[in-house]
């Protein structure tokens, strides 16, 4: 079985253990999003591939989520003694030589793609990795700060001011000129199942969305295309996705992230058993949905999850 999943960070990267574990044998491609790299330090950063990346291959620290076990913060205090910032960027001393490396691939000619894949030699993630796109796509937040509306990098937006002031509007910039990484299409049009994980709606997957000819190719491709809701009782299970679900007009409801997407790309949606109540709404916009338990508990929680998925998406094949 050939599946494509289009992955944000953890979210994405802890569903994505637990549907390597539920169907070992299949073959697993996974686009990751771009929109929330970042320079730092003269340093190219892609958080969401990292931590699908460090997740799947074993290098995660688990009770964070993002960034790398045993980790020391060594580079990071010498820096801050010569007064060099950002000090809010938690970037660890393990974890900078994977930006050393992708940087130095980066300067030497090599495609994101192509530097991904040779990281991945390394980690060994067991799927397919590959960026949504090899152009640089960068997420911009436009806020209100000090009575002046300015647009800020999603990563200042998100742990800087941890999503405190209101998202005006999420602007993935250069998406629109962006092409499609090598092998995205390819993998989409001979996908058996795409499945969207509970990553975030706005800057995760509809930063991959956005990428010109993705969406389409979704669409077009034939096959079910199934979701997991990352809203449970009306709230994000981590982070402040309901703070940019707002930016975008969408409420923070396993419903209204359905609708979002829409019947014209999804077929399936799982939502969580405490928003059972809501799959009458969900189907009435014309994608299948039941209601499963969908927290993350441990892998096995999310390899059961990632089992419904497959079975939603089989139902959607019979009908
Ligand atoms: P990020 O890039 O690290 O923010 O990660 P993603 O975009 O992949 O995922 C973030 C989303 O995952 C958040 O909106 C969370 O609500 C959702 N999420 C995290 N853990 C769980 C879980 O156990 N269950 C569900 N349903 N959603 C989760
Ligand atoms: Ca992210």
């Amino acid at each position: 079985m050939r599946i494509v999943v289009l992955a944000g960070g953890i979210g994405g990267a802890r569903f994505l253990r637990g549907l390597k574990r539920a169907v070992p044998d299949a073959d697993i491609t996974v686009i990751g999003n771009t929109g929330d790299d970042i320079h730092l330090f003269g340093l190219k950063v892609c958080p969401d591939l990292d931590t699908v990346m460090y997740t799947l291959g074993g290098g995660i620290n688990e009770e964070q989520g993002w960034g790398r076990a045993d980790e020391t913060f060594h580079v990071k205090e010498e820096l801050a003694a010569y007064g060099v910032g950002p000090d809010w960027f938690g970037l660890g001393d393990r974890d900078f030589a994977t930006h050393i490396v992708r940087t130095q691939m980066i300067g030497a000619g090599y495609p994101l793609s192509a530097v991904t894949e040779a990281l991945c030699d390394r980690w060994q993630p067991g799927v397919r990795l590959i960026p949504m796109t090899d152009d640089r796509v960068e997420t911009h937040v436009a806020v209100e700060l000090d009575g002046q509306r300015k647009a800020i990098h999603f990563q200042e937006y998100w742990v800087r001011l941890r999503a405190s002031v209101p998202a005006e509007a999420v602007v993935p910039v250069g998406a629109e000129q962006a092409k499609p990484a090598p092998g995205v299409l390819e993998a989409i049009s001979e996908a058996d199942v795409i499945l969207f994980p509970p990553s975030n709606p706005v800057v995760s997957i509809g930063t991959i969305l956005a990428v010109p000819g993705i969406r389409e190719a979704i669409a077009d491709a034939g096959v079910p295309v199934v979701g997991l809701s990352p809203i449970v009782g009306d709230k994000p299970v981590r982070g402040m996705a309901d703070k940019v679900l707002a930016a975008v007009g969408v409420e923070a409801t396993a419903a209204a992230v359905a609708e979002h997407y829409g019947s014209g790309l999804l077929d399936g949606w799982l939502v969580d058993t405490v928003d059972a109540g809501s799959v009458e709404r969900v189907e009435a916009a014309g994608i299948r949905c039941r209601a499963v338990p969908l927290m993350m508990t441990d892998a096995d929680a999310a390899a059961r999850m990632a089992r419904e998925a497959l079975d939603l998406a089989e139902a959607v094949r019979a009908a």
